[in-house]
């Protein structure tokens, strides 16, 4: 029996991909499926499927994905996830997810970074629909006994002797008992936006505290400095509101007032992908231009000139949220945006089979590091979570016995050391953010760093969100170069003798952070 933690897209995915080997998994989630960020999901996922007459191929995708990561994935592990894709991408359609489609071929989309339109999508809500796919697919598994779905579980400590994980705790949230599962895990419990509460597009219940608890345990992070900025996102109450990539992809445009007329920036400083380059690249050009003389300080997002038919196909779900949140229609008017933090390329260290440096312990999905370097391209994330789940699930041996235990009820310390108090959360999130911001210099993230070490956590929770924290500002120190997400203003350009994994490890309580190579690229699979 496989444990496996977490029931968004790679928790789903390893489920199934076990499960179809005939090799039984318990799903463990701190909410239901229904409610796991991935439901969030927009724009679409990437797949060369060369439905658009643009003689796509994955050996493209391959290119622009490590092109768009600053050439710091491994490249063998983006071979496989960009020729696996198609695959994926029917499968996800033989599930049932309604991807739009002409003449009964599948439509795809331009998103950021690619030069060819490989975005597959179901309107503005691809995450719900592949989301609903995985679930039902689950479902018929749950009814042959090979998953076994343990939602209102958080993961309170992973069990590791020797370096070998033999298995977790959770705790049964609503009947407050406390159970074991076995060996082998999969964690597949997302980013890091716990760090960030109120400054984040993802779910604040994706805490941090499943790879804060596998850090403690042992298990290396990779590449932590890298947190991408999407470039348009909206603060309201409570978070940021993503206005998905998919908005330019079907001919959004940005612009600054310069002089009293908008000027279409990206379009000028950047010809050849104009509003579509890299997130990394668009958002920090937004913040540039706001200093150009005669600018104002604010960007805004044209949707102004899309057709009719495209906001009823393509883009609906998009116009109503901006509506019902903004109270603006994108037909009638530009919205403001600004960048805000999005993604995670950082995360557990896994090997191109998704192992991570414990035994016994995978991870899959946004919280492993893998794919997608230095900058994600949209419409990846989606396709690495499905792929990853079901690489940790080839790569977990048929013959693993297990059993799930319940122990009694937690203890009022357990319990207790469980809690983050928000007045924490928001203390921790100013220290890290007031330095470590899109530009970052080693005054501003010492200066972080400090004011970091001056909080006091009363709790083991608070402890390990500060230990991640620490973890993140000292990869960011480490890495003298500007590469993709991280850009160092005192070290302005790329340098390729950073062209390594960053790896973060603790012993005794220390942090150590070094560097790894990046594998060479063997022949194609
Ligand atoms: C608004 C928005 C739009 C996006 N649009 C796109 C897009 O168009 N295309 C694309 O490719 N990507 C997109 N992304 C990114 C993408 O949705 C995510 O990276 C991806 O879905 C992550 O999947 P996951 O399975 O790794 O994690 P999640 O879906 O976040 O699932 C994490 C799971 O872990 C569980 N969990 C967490 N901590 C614990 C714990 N301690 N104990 C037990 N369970 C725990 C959660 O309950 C959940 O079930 C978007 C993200 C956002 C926020």
């Amino acid at each position: 029996m496989v444990t496996i933690i977490g029931a968004g897209l790679a928790g789903l995915s390893a489920a199934i991909s076990l499960a179809e080997r005939g090799i039984p998994s318990n799903l463990v989630s701190q909410q239901p499926s229904e409610r796991a960020q991935s439901v969030l999901a927009e724009g679409g996922i990437n797949a060369a499927l060369d439905t658009m007459g643009e003689g796509d191929s994955w050996q493209e995708h391959f290119a622009d994905t490590m092109r768009g990561g600053c050439d710091l994935a491994d490249p063998n592990a983006v071979a496989g996830l960009t020729s696996h894709a198609p695959e994926i991408a029917r499968w996800l359609a033989a599930l049932g997810v309604p991807f739009a489609r002409e003449d009964g071929r599948m439509v795809q989309r331009s998103f950021g970074g690619q030069k060819k339109k490989r975005t597959a999508y179901a309107k503005s809500s691809t995450g719900k629909a592949l989301m609903t796919a995985l679930i039902d697919e689950a479902r018929k598994y749950e009814a042959a006994g090979l998953i076994h779905r343990l939602p209102h579980h958080e993961l309170i400590d992973l069990t590791v002797e020797n370096g070998v994980c033999c298995g977790a705790r959770l705790w049964d949230t609503y009947a407050d008992t406390v159970l074991r599962c076995g060996a082998p895990v999969v964690l597949a419990c997302g980013g890091l936006n716990g760090l960030f509460p109120g400054m984040t597009t993802g779910t604040v219940h994706n805490t941090g505290g499943a790879a804060a608890l596998a850090f403690a345990r042992g298990a290396a992070l990779a590449n932590l400095e890298m947190i991408q900025y999407h470039p348009t996102t909206v603060q309201i109450s409570g978070k940021r509101m993503l206005v998905s990539e998919a908005s330019r992809g079907e001919g959004g445009r940005l612009c600054v007032m310069r002089n009293g007329k908008p000027w279409y920036f990206m379009e000028e400083l950047y010809p050849e992908l104009g509003n579509l380059m890299p997130r990394d690249v668009v958002s920090r050009a937004m913040v540039r231009v706001c200093d150009v003389s005669g600018c104002e300080k604010q960007v805004y997002l044209d949707m102004t000139g899309l057709d009719a038919a495209i906001w009823r196909g393509r883009l609906p779900d998009l116009r109503a949220e901006l509506i019902h949140y903004l109270a603006l229609d994108p037909k009638k008017t530009p919205i403001p945006v600004s960048p805000g933090i999005h993604f995670f390329m950082g995360g557990l260290y896994v090997d191109e089979r998704h192992r991570t440096t414990v035994s016994e312990l995978y991870a899959a999905g946004e919280c492993a590091c893998q794919y997608h370097g230095a900058n994600r391209l949209g419409g990846n994330s989606m396709l690495a979570a499905i792929y990853g789940g079901k690489i940790a699930a080839r790569n977990i041996r048929a013959d693993v016995a297990g059993s799930v235990e319940k122990l009694g009820r937690l203890s009022d310390e357990e319990r207790e050391n469980l809690t983050v108090s928000p007045r924490f959360s928001l203390s921790l999130r100013d220290a890290l953010l007031s330095d470590l911001g899109m530009v970052r210099s080693e005054a501003d993230l010492k200066r972080s760093l400090s004011a970091v070490d001056a909080l006091e956590p009363r709790t083991a929770a608070e402890r390990g969100c500060l230990t991640l924290g620490r973890a993140m500002l000292l990869s960011a120190l480490a890495r003298k170069e500007s590469r993709g997400a991280h850009c160092r203003a005192d070290f302005p350009e790329r340098d390729e003798a950073f062209h390594k994994t960053t790896v973060a490890t603790i012993a005794d309580g220390e942090i150590a952070v070094g560097f790894q190579a990046i594998p060479e690229r063997r022949a194609e699979p």
